[in-house]
């Protein structure tokens, strides 16, 4: 069956997204990490456009790339100008990428409006750029902006366009929406209408601003394309890219082609949340295969078929892209979702007292405003405490926090603690701006020198929310806390009227689960 050739565009049109932004070595390590996974091209970004671009080209040409060809992204040469003495032509040369791709006009209004030359120098420019390039760099691809657009405008000129890049020698004609307003049946009946014998290869890059950029993608490569184009997580401009990490699994697993990555597929989810770390962006919980609700069931009639035959309510198993399957806890739980987290400790069953215990406190506990369902670290502990498997990492004694603001400088928060840990009296100290991370950082400085593996633990996700707000400044505060240590990541919640008592208990709860869990 025909091979889909992966090609990646994170790095270039996933940092026009919103949010999305890259320092030099987050795209190195970006790039070793696509190239892991078998991506088979990665577009690095325009080499011309700034120093940071063009010192990831410089590094990359020195480092080794096992199977991904890095691609430098250009646009055609100046109206009536050379391709051989172009200035940004050149920078694709001088990059000395195995790969490259050149951006031209398809749609007769931006040659006229945008580059405000005529329609056939436009034909000039794609042939000049492409064959001049292709005379000095391995691989040339030709992004065909505007494709679909163009065609609905006037399909013979954008045939004429497509004719031009095969003329010119491209290895393959990329058809972009880059508006992203074109629906699947669209992109099916203009690619099945093209005369492909007579073209170069296709190539496809969808944009999601109809949420329909996978559908698309999919659609043509049903059509004969033969590379994808898109970002990790779906970044780019506006609504974003074809989402990678849904096209992937979706070639892999639903149809009959061939991707190189199919043998890295289950890296999938740690390359998407990779991804997303380094852009300090927290990963979208509901996107497919990858988010961490992709293969959650929430407890009741569902919970049930789940534990008994779970192949019944999930379109694949979790696993064959690295993610995992939760069962979301609450006081609706049935016992036997409950005795099945429990398993790990042992064997319980509907009738151990520690499962009637640990269901009374979940209630009561849910009742004072706790929430389970999403900090199954905290639950963890709930467990752990009602069958007297909880190891305690500290004893408070006292924390005190003084906030201070002086005429227009900015506002500072000094916190104390004294505790006791494993019998030795210690104290802590740190200032912030605010005091919930004062206080992460005195109780930092007071258990590191004798725990190491808080160094390892970061606060990568911090959620409030008010309980009953009609209670005014009385109201309770939930807080949820994601903490990571680089290799997985774990939730868990604190209740309390006073805000920073109930980050407090968050906080302890993540290091204490990591302590009584993953320490060891
Ligand atoms: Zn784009």
């Amino acid at each position: 069956m025909r091979k889909i050739a992966i090609y990646d565009t994170t790095l270039r049109d996933g940092m026009q997204g919103i949010d999305v932004s890259f320092t030099l070595a987050d795209k190195l390590d970006i790039a070793h990490k696509l190239d892991e996974l078998r991506i088979d091209y990665i577009e690095g970004g325009f080499p011309l456009s700034n120093e940071k671009e063009a010192s990831f080209f410089e590094q990359v040409a020195k480092e080794r790339f096992r199977h991904a060809k890095i691609v430098a992204f250009g646009s055609t040469r100046k109206p009536h100008g050379k391709a051989s003495s172009d200035p940004q032509i050149a920078a694709l040369v001088d990059s000395g990428t195995p790969a490259a791709i050149v951006v031209g006009k398809t749609w007769k209004a931006h040659v006229l409006q945008v580059l405000k030359t005529d329609i056939e120098e436009n034909l000039a420019m794609i042939y000049d750029s492409i064959s001049h390039l292709k005379s000095q760099v391995k691989e040339v691809f030709f992004d065909l902006e505007h494709f679909f657009d163009g065609f609905k405008d006037d399909p013979a000129y954008a045939l004429r366009v497509l004719e031009t890049g095969t003329q010119a020698g491209a290895d393959a004609l990329v058809l972009c929406d880059t508006n992203g307003g074109t629906l699947p049946a669209d992109v099916a009946r203009i690619m099945s209408g093209l005369p492909k014998e007579r073209l170069k290869p296709l190539g496809v890059h969808m944009h999601n601003d109809c949420g329909t950029a996978v559908a698309n993608s999919l659609a043509g490569i049903d059509c004969g394309a033969v590379q994808v184009q898109g970002t990790i997580n779906g970044w780019g401009e506006r609504c974003g890219n074809a989402n990678l990490c849904a096209i992937i699994p979706n070639i892999v697993l639903k149809t009959q082609y061939q991707a190189e990555v199919a043998r890295s597929l289950s890296e999938l989810t740690e390359l998407s949340r990779f991804v997303a770390e380094k852009a300090n962006i927290i990963p979208d919980k509901r996107q497919p295969y990858v988010g961490e609700a992709a293969f959650s069931h929430k407890a009741g009639q569902h919970a049930d078929v789940i534990l008994k035959a779970p192949e019944l309510m999930e379109h694949i198993s979790g696993d064959l892209v690295g993610n995992e399957r939760r069962i979301l806890l609450s006081e609706l739980a049935g016992k036997s979702t409950i005795i099945k987290t429990m398993s790990r400790y042992g064997d319980y069953d509907k009738d151990s007292p520690e499962v009637a215990s640990l269901i009374a406190l979940l209630k009561a506990r849910e009742r004072d405003g706790y929430e389970y369902e999403a900090a199954e670290a905290s639950f963890d502990l709930l467990i752990r405490k009602t069958i007297k498997r909880y190891r305690p990492l500290l004893q408070l004694n006292n924390y005190h926090l003084e906030s201070y603001k002086t005429g227009d400088t900015p506002s500072k928060t000094v916190g104390r603690i004294f505790l006791t840990s494993h019998g030795k009296q210690i104290m802590g100290a740190g200032v912030a701006v605010g005091p919930v991370e004062a206080l992460d950082r005195a109780l930092r400085d007071a258990l590191t020198p004798f725990h190491d593996f808080i160094k390892r633990i970061t606060l990568t996700d911090y959620r409030v929310r008010i309980l009953n707000p009609e209670e005014g400044a009385a109201a309770k505060t939930r807080v949820f806390i994601t903490s990571s240590d680089h290799k997985d990541s774990w939730d868990t919640v604190g209740v309390s009227e006073n805000i920073i008592e109930a980050s407090w208990e968050a906080i302890i709860d993540s290091f204490e689960y990591y302590y009584n869990n993953l320490e060891d």
